[in-house]
């Protein structure tokens, strides 16, 4: 965990988010659900998603894993809620370029950006990735 020393900054909104998690809500049938699994660090990750044609109307999850991961959720929230798929998909390759040092947008990042350190750590990265890449399942992407 050095990589929470080196901003204190990013620190405290990760562990803003850790513990007030964002659009934490139940679940109706209508959502589209999907759970993941990080066996590596033991995250777990049910995701709840609400499509109306193209575009994400609301999003909600259950978490239990470690701050990277249950931080990386909650600010996700915030960025996708209310875009189009197309938009989604720009948040997601941005992140995944952030977390392994390629080029990306801060500004559509927003809080997310606090996770960028896990670059400098590899077994870490997944713990970040883990929503991404339930949101990008549960769309039909890969
Ligand atoms: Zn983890």
């Amino acid at each position: 965990m050095s990589y929470l020393n080196e901003d204190f900054i990013y620190r405290e909104i990760i562990m803003d988010h850790v513990k007030n998690p964002r659009n934490i809500k139940k679940p109706t049938s209508k959502y589209k659900k999907i759970y993941l699994k990080n066996p590596a660090c033991g995250d777990e990750l049910t995701l709840y998603a609400l499509f109306e044609l193209d575009v994400l109307k609301d999003l909600t999850y259950e978490v239990s894993g470690c701050s990277i991961c249950s931080s990386s959720v909650s600010m996700m929230s915030d960025l996708v809620k209310g875009k189009t798929k197309t938009e989604i998909i720009e948040i997601i390759n941005n992140f995944n370029n952030m977390v392994t040092n390629k080029n990306y947008k801060e500004e559509i990042l927003k809080d997310a950006i606090s996770l960028k350190g896990v670059a400098k750590l590899l077994p870490r990265i997944k713990c970040a990735t883990l929503s991404y890449e339930a949101l990008s399942k549960i769309m039909g992407e890969k």
